[in-house]
């Protein structure tokens, strides 16, 4: 395979020497970045909020630039923090207290920042739930954890099915002259009303900070449980590989219903100190590169199907903006197609930093650093203090270039603490030999970097040849026509399995026979024979999570006529 490699960047790093600090690297060193080696007090609220209120040169920096179609508003670190004491004092006097898990279901607004941080400072655990949850969706997660309380809106509000959940009696509802009664609450003006003073209630490091819900790409989510000692892997990483430094500003794309919108959405960039953007509403390039112009965006944290589809609008878009701000760019959530990485050289004259990590991880786990050389379509290298590897099934470490399980040796800071009510699934994870096992197959070169092939189960067995379908899918987006492609193995009584994909293709092109077969031969080309799809299917939408991960799964379900499962989480 042809690798595309792009030179290390220039500039002053958090990260200067990858090799050296990854021989080195002690976690317990990180410690002292925080008030409670001192202290002894932990809350991680503390640590990304009130610690800068505190501090005469940081209390006026901004610390949130919000803005949707209706809003346009600043916070700074102090006003973050009168505002989230508030949201504490309105939680803890409707009886909130440690521990108990207080879901957050509202689009993005200030005032969903406010109420996760007002949350995490009384110790409770925060569940995120994205805006576009159904009721199903909704039910699931509040039922599983036995949530106590919902902050809300009176139109999401439909959604939940208070009545069906004995435990949870307080419901929060954000919005005009909510009628108290019962269990609602009326969260704005009980807000206004609050104290803006609050005593933090400290916590031990290894008390329960957020319950996050998984993407649903290849089943039913499950609850992954985090506690506040992942703040010492969200601050390292932000410093690291977000590279945030004094006087950046940071946009994360993500929502935090998602694990990318809280871990790097919320308490990495702000456990730096860092002025940090969000923009609600949806997704368009104009829109986008606006955010980015407008706010003077510095570092830029998005996922691959953006970047597909910034690039489908066309490169004639991005020249009407200014972007001279703008000095590194990450990825995350699926494979990084190397075709993508090509496209932000060409536009933004930058690297896309391609990040591997999972709800579970709860941090980044193997990624690209500025100061190191990017191989196109890899995901990078370990973090310093992460030993990752490829074992085969038994939990054999495998050599350079076999492809394998992904899998990480267990104890990472950040590591997910259980499977909310399901120790089993937990357990399952650590089968191999104390090997932390993610689902994904990878293999890694000579020079330890790692390349992703495909979840576990998504690996394509034909003819005797393992196939993983990112390289296939790469290969297929870097055909002029095509935009978008998922690939799946479709039973086949001679090869064990064929190659089946599903594709979307740019606006105005036709489907006929010789662009299939010029697709097909360009695959065979491009990769190998063995590689190239027997069966293409065109869709004008293929089926994605709300993250804009595609479901392989359901793919699958639809081409083998079998129940497609847990559908919560995909986009409409
Ligand atoms: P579920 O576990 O519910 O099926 P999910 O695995 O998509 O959903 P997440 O935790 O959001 O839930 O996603 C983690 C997965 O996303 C990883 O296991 C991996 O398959 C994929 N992923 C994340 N980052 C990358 C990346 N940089 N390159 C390739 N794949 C990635
Ligand atoms: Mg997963």
């Amino acid at each position: 395979m042809n690798v595309q490699t792009l030179p290390p960047e220039k500039g002053n790093f958090n990260l200067k020497d990858y090799e050296k600090t990854a021989q080195n690297f002690d976690w317990t060193e990180v410690e002292k970045e925080f008030s409670w080696f001192e202290t002894g007090k932990v809350n991680l609220a503390h640590e990304a909020i009130d610690r800068f209120a505190d501090q005469p040169e940081k209390k006026n920096q901004v610390a949130l630039y919000y803005s949707d179609a209706n809003r346009d508003e600043q916070y700074t670190f102090e006003e973050m923090k009168k505002l989230s004491n508030q949201a504490a004092n309105t939680m803890k006097d409707a009886g909130i207290t440690k521990g108990d898990r207080v879901f957050i279901f509202m689009p993005r607004s200030p005032e969903l920042y406010f109420a996760i941080f007002g949350a995490i400072k009384i110790g409770a655990i925060v569940g995120p739930l994205f805006e576009a949850f159904m009721e199903g969706a909704v039910r699931d997660r509040l039922e599983d954890s036995d949530a106590k309380a919902i902050v809300t809106t009176p139109t999401l509000l439909e959604r939940v099915p208070v009545d069906d959940l004995p435990q949870l009696d307080t419901v929060f509802v954000m919005g005009e002259d909510v009628k108290e009664e019962g269990p609602y609450y009326d969260f704005k003006s009980r807000l206004d009303k609050a104290s803006d003073t609050f005593e933090v209630e400290w916590v031990d490091r290894e008390d329960g900070l957020i319950l996050h819900y998984t993407s649903g790409s290849t089943g039913k989510p499950k609850g992954v449980l985090h506690v506040h000692n992942a703040m010492i892997q969200h601050y390292q990483t932000a410093k690291w590989v977000l590279d945030l430094q004094e006087g950046d500003v940071y946009w994360c794309t993500a929502d935090p219903g998602w694990v990318t919108g809280t871990s790097y959405g919320i308490f990495g960039p702000w456990l730096t100190g860092t002025t940090n953007v969000v923009r609600g509403g949806r997704f368009s390039p104009q829109d986008w590169y606006e955010t980015l112009e407008r706010f003077k965006v510095t570092v830029w944290y998005s996922a691959p199907t953006a970047f597909r589809m910034l690039m489908s609008a066309g490169d004639e878009v991005v020249k009407n903006y200014d972007l001279s701000n703008l000095r590194h760019i990450l990825s995350v959530g699926e494979p990084l197609n190397p075709e993508v990485v090509m496209w932000g050289e060409k536009v933004f004259n930058l690297r896309i930093h391609d990040t591997w990590w999972m709800t579970e991880t709860g941090a980044m786990m193997i990624c690209n650093y500025p100061s190191m050389a990017i191989k196109a379509g890899s995901m990078g290298k370990p973090i310093p203090g992460v030993k990752a590897a490829i074992v085969d099934d038994q939990g054999n470490e495998l050599p350079p270039h076999r492809m394998g399980n992904l899998a990480i040796d267990k104890g990472w800071p950040s590591m997910m603490r259980t499977i909310w009510n399901n120790e089993e699934k937990f357990n399952s994870y650590f089968e191999l030999d104390g090997w932390y096992v993610s689902g994904d197959s990878a293999y890694m070169d000579d020079e330890g970097y790692f390349w992703f092939q495909g979840r576990i189960d998504d690996v394509i067995m034909t003819a005797g040849e393992r196939v993983g379908p990112f390289e296939v899918e790469s290969k297929l987006l870097e055909h002029p026509a095509v935009t978008e492609a998922g690939v799946i193995g479709k039973p086949d009584p001679v090869r064990g399995e064929i190659i089946k994909a599903f594709v979307s293709l740019r606006d105005g092109e036709e489907v006929t026979e010789e662009l299939k077969e010029d697709i097909r031969t360009f695959v065979k080309k491009g990769l190998s024979a063995h590689a190239a799809p027997r069966e293409l299917e065109f869709r004008d939408k293929l089926p994605k999570t709300r993250s804009g991960k595609i479901m392989r799964r359901v793919l699958k379900a639809w081409e083998l006529d079998l129940p497609t499962g847990d559908l919560s989480t995909m986009d409409d």
